[in-house]
């Protein structure tokens, strides 16, 4: 999506970087990447749809948007690179938790009750 823009995009060129989610290499506009002859100031979006991680080779669509540099950390764009196990929120995560501690408490009382 963000390929359409590029072009109109004038008030801010916004230099997201991007990372890999397979090894955590980060792809970083200012410096392009000099493996792949990428020219210093090359968007993540304007890359080849060849291109490749340098250090494991996965592809674009492995990559997270974790905005400029000089940000606070954390994921732009969180959801639709669906590509791992890191995908859920701590809320999330939380809910997963207590919710098999939930169950198991249930069914541990359901079987005493039996009794
Ligand atoms: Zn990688």
């Amino acid at each position: 999506m963000s390929e359409q823009n590029s072009e109109q995009a004038v008030e801010t060129p916004a230099l997201d970087r991007f990372e890999c989610r397979a090894c955590g290499y980060v792809y970083e506009p200012e410096k392009g990447d000099d493996s792949h002859n990428i020219e210093a100031g090359t968007l993540f979006a304007e890359l080849p749809i060849t291109w490749r991680c340098p250090v494991c080779t996965a592809k674009k669509t492995a990559f997270a948007n974790i905005g400029p540099a000089g940000t606070a950390s954390g994921f732009k764009e969180n959801l639709g690179y669906g590509f791992g196990v890191n995908t859920l929120t701590p809320g999330q995560k939380n809910l997963l938790i207590f919710g098999a501690l939930a169950l198991g408490f249930l069914f541990f009382i359901s079987l005493y009750g039996l009794q």
